[in-house]
């Protein structure tokens, strides 16, 4: 069909909102290009690329990512980024407590004024500095909870997880009926 949508395949807006350097573009660019540079200093690549995965059930998601960095200088312009969006993915550092209460804002932005049925993750990045940590896992873990989000930390630099953060988002959308 002309939408490229069916029960088959499903084709999704993702966007990723949180707070300037807790590793949104890396965590993109690690999922679509495998890559991780350590070298990029704020948001490197394009603001917009998109990656299929297939499920188990032989159906297919691709992902529609939109990454920039406008939403976190300029909150008035959040709306117009996540309008329409099936998919929030919500990223917070785990050696940034303010990175996490800037994570619990946008959660409570989207509930008031997200897509009613977008699915929301909650992403605690860069887990290999276990050393730095300053967010501890339950933290996420019950708040992820108490606001039906599915939680997961991730490493961009290590790859830990990435693969698994995306294939968790495409089990849960709902699906167009057959
Ligand atoms: P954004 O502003 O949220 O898009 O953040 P970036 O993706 O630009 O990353 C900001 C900085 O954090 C860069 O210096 C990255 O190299 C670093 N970074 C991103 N992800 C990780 C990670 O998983 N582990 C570590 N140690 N550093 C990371
Ligand atoms: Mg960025």
């Amino acid at each position: 069909n002309a939408g490229g949508q069916d029960a088959k395949n499903l084709r999704v807006k993702l966007v990723l909102l949180g707070d300037s350097g807790v590793g949104k573009s890396c965590i993109v660019l690690r999922f679509v290009r495998g890559q991780f540079d350590p070298t990029s200093k704020v948001t490197v690549g394009a603001s917009f690329l998109s990656q299929t995965i297939a499920l188990q059930d032989s159906t297919t998601v691709k992902f529609e990512i939109w990454d920039t960095a406008g939403q976190e200088r300029y909150a008035a312009l959040a709306p117009l980024y996540y309008r329409g969006a099936a998919v929030a993915v919500i990223v917070y550092d785990i050696t940034s407590p303010e990175s996490f209460s800037k994570a619990q804002y946008w959660v409570k932005e989207l509930q008031k004024h997200g897509s009613p049925d977008i699915v929301m993750a909650l992403v605690g990045n860069k887990a290999d500095l276990n050393e730095k940590r300053e967010v501890a896992v339950q933290d996420g873990t019950e708040y992820a909870e108490k606001n039906g989000m599915f939680f997961i930390e991730t490493s961009a630099k290590t790859a830990d997880n990435i693969n698994e953060l995306f294939e968790e988002i495409a089990k849960r959308l709902p699906r167009p009926p057959v």
